[in-house]
C-alpha cells in the first residue's frame, strides 16, 4: 500500500485553479521528487498531501486514511509526530538559537530537555553547523537557516519529510549533503521524502519524479526531466 497519496485532489485561490484532479501514491521508504513549471501547482500538492491545505475535491491519504475525515486535533498531532517539514519560510522562530529552534518540537513532544538538546546539537552537527547552535536564526545566513530548517525537521524522526526546494539557498556541495542525509534516512530508517524541487541535482537522488502540470500530475517514472524544462 502507499504512505501517502493525492487522489483526485482539486483546489482553486478564488479564481485560479491550482490542483485539476492531481493523482499521486508514494509507497514508505521511497524518495519522491515533484517537478514541474512555476505555477504548475507543485506547492498546492504538496501543502495538501501534507494537510495545511484541504482540498476542494478529491482527497490526501496517510497511511490509507483521510485527512480530511480525522479531527484538527488528529490532525496536529499527525503534524507533530509523523511529519517533518523543510519549506522556504516561516518555520523558524529568528529570536530563538539554532539549538532552541530544533529542540522546540521535541519539547513539545514531551521530550526530557537534556535528551532534546543534545539531539539537537547531534543534528546540527551532521549539517555541519554543530558550531551555531548558540546562535539566534534570525542573524545566521540564507543557507544557515536552511540547515536548521532541516535539522529541525529531522530531529523528530518523522515517518514523512515534506520539503519544499530543501536546496534552494544551499551551494552545491551543502545540496548534496542535505540530500545524503534525506537518502540515508529513506534507505536505513525507511523514511518516506516528498521534495518539490527545480533542481535536476537534487531530482536525481529520488526513486521517482512526479511531473506536475497545469495542476495534475502528468507522469510518474524514474528519468529525470531535463532541468530546463522545469
Ligand atoms: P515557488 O514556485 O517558488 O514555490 P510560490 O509557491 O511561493 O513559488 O508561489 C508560486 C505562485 O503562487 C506565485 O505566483 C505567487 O505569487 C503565488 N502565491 C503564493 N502564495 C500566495 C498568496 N498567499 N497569495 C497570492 N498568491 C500567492
Ligand atoms: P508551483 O509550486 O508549481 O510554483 P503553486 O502550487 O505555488 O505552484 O501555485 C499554483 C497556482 O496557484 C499558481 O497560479 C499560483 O499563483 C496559485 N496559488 C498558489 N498558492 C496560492 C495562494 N495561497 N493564494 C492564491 N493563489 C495561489
Amino acid at each position: 500500500g502507499s504512505l501517502v497519496e493525492a487522489r483526485g485532489i482539486q483546489k482553486s485561490f478564488g479564481q485560479t485553479p491550482a490542483l485539476r484532479g492531481a493523482s499521486l501514491t508514494v509507497p514508505q521508504g521511497e524518495i519522491v521528487a515533484i517537478m514541474g513549471p512555476s505555477g504548475s501547482g507543485k506547492s498546492t500538492l504538496l501543502h495538501c498531501l501534507a494537510g495545511i491545505y484541504t482540498p476542494d475535491q478529491g482527497e490526501a491519504l496517510f497511511d490509507g486514511r483521510p485527512l480530511n475525515a480525522m479531527s484538527e486535533a488528529e490532525r496536529t498531532r499527525l503534524r507533530r509526530t509523523a511529519f517533518g517539514f523543510v519549506f522556504q519560510f516561516g518555520q523558524l522562530v529568528p529570536e530563538l538559537t539554532a539549538a532552541d529552534n530544533v529542540a522546540l518540537p521535541l519539547l513539545l513532544n514531551r521530550t526530557k530537555r537534556k535528551v532534546a538538546y543534545k539531539t539537537a546539537d547531534t543534528w546540527l552537527d551532521k549539517l555541519g553547523i554543530g558550531d551555531k547552535g548558540g546562535r539566534r536564526t534570525g542573524e545566521l545566513s540564507g543557507g544557515e537557516a536552511q540547515r536548521v530548517a532541516v535539522a529541525r525537521a529531522l530531529a523528530l524522526a518523522p515517518n514523512v519529510i515534506f520539503a519544499d526546494e530543501p536546496t534552494g539557498s544551499l551551494d552545491s556541495l551543502t545540496g548534496e549533503k542535505v540530500m545524503d542525509l534525506l537518502t540515508g534516512l529513506a534507505r536505513e530508517q525507511g523514511t518516506t521524502v516528498i521534495v518539490v524541487t527545480h533542481d535536476a541535482r537534487v531530482a536525481a537522488y529520488a526513486d521517482r519524479v512526479a511531473l506536475v502540470r497545469d495542476g495534475i500530475v502528468s507522469s510518474i517514472d524514474l528519468s529525470v526531466p531535463d532541468a530546463s524544462a522545469a
